[in-house]
């Protein structure tokens, strides 16, 4: 699909990669660009530079999901392309995350998703076209070592995406999810901050949200299931896949190092 002449929602809007993707699809000449982001102000400012429109978005809530379609689609018809971006890191560490910590990050990387196709699939089945995006990361298909949370919730959106790309993509709804590994951007602090996770996320070399967005459009217009900015994750994915126990030795040997 080209972006250009489409009605395209992005979550998560306000800044680091929604801000990227925004900006990019503007360049592309889609018809009509949404902002949607908790941080209305943020979503306010990229939308007035990319003469998209901005609503403000509890992603984590199905209401508000549901009333940014809703809004989205009155203003300027069907939506084609919907990017559920918004994410949260959730919390260091492992299992000792609190419930509250683990129910939000639920809730914004992985019940957002379900509850935009759900307010979506019906309409975009009937006319046979649309295109559903999430993304996930490449935490979500190997792991990222400095959090539990954000990799167990990660690995259920691109799960979500495989299912979906098998069972709607011969009926004219393409489904793409996005799995970047380091990329210069606000949440990028958080993991940081623990060197195994610097070592991870660092591993493939950090590149920049509108990296992210070039990789975002090539995927679009080849509608490509999984888009990997870092060219490094197909290899490691592929090492995962044919020796799983390498694989987590060599994840082993590099939280050592990392730590010690
Ligand atoms: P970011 O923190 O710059 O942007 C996240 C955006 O989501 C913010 O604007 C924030 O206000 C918004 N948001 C958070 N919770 C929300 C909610 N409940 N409702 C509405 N908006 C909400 O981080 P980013 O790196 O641009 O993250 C975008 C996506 O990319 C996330 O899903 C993240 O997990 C994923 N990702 C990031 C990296 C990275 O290294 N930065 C790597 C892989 C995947």
């Amino acid at each position: 699909m080209e972006v250009a002449g489409r009605h395209v929602v992005v979550t998560g809007g306000a800044g680091g990669i929604g801000r990227a993707l925004i900006r990019r699809f503007a360049q592309e000449g889609a018809r009509a660009i949404v902002a949607a982001d908790r941080d209305l102000a943020g979503a306010q400012t990229v939308a007035a530079e990319a003469g998209a429109l901005a609503v403000e978005l509890d992603a984590g809530r199905e209401s508000s999901v549901l009333a940014l379609v809703a809004e989205a689609t009155a203003a300027h018809g069907p939506i084609d392309i919907f990017i559920s971006n918004a994410g949260v890191p959730g919390a260091m560490g492992g299992p000792e995350a609190p419930d509250d910590v683990w129910d939000e990050a639920w809730r914004v990387n992985v019940m957002a998703h379900v509850w935009a196709a759900r307010a979506l699939l019906p309409e975009m089945l009937e006319r046979g076209d649309g295109y559903l995006i999430n993304t996930a990361s490449a935490a979500g298909l190997l792991t990222q070592v400095s959090s539990l949370v954000y990799s167990v919730t990660k690995h259920a959106a691109v799960s979500l995406a495989e299912w979906m790309a098998i069972e709607y993509g011969e009926r004219g709804v393409r489904v793409s999810c996005i799995c970047p590994q380091g990329v210069r951007t606000p949440m990028l602090d958080l993991a940081m901050d623990d060197p195994a996770g610097a070592a991870a996320l660092t591993s493939g070399g950090l590149i920049e949200p509108e990296d992210v967005a070039d990789a975002v459009v090539a995927g679009i217009r080849d509608e490509r299931m999984l888009i990997l900015p870092h060219e490094n994750v197909a290899g490691f994915m592929a090492l995962k896949g044919s020796d799983p126990e390498r694989w987590l030795k060599g994840m082993r040997r590099m939280v050592r190092t990392a730590r010690s």
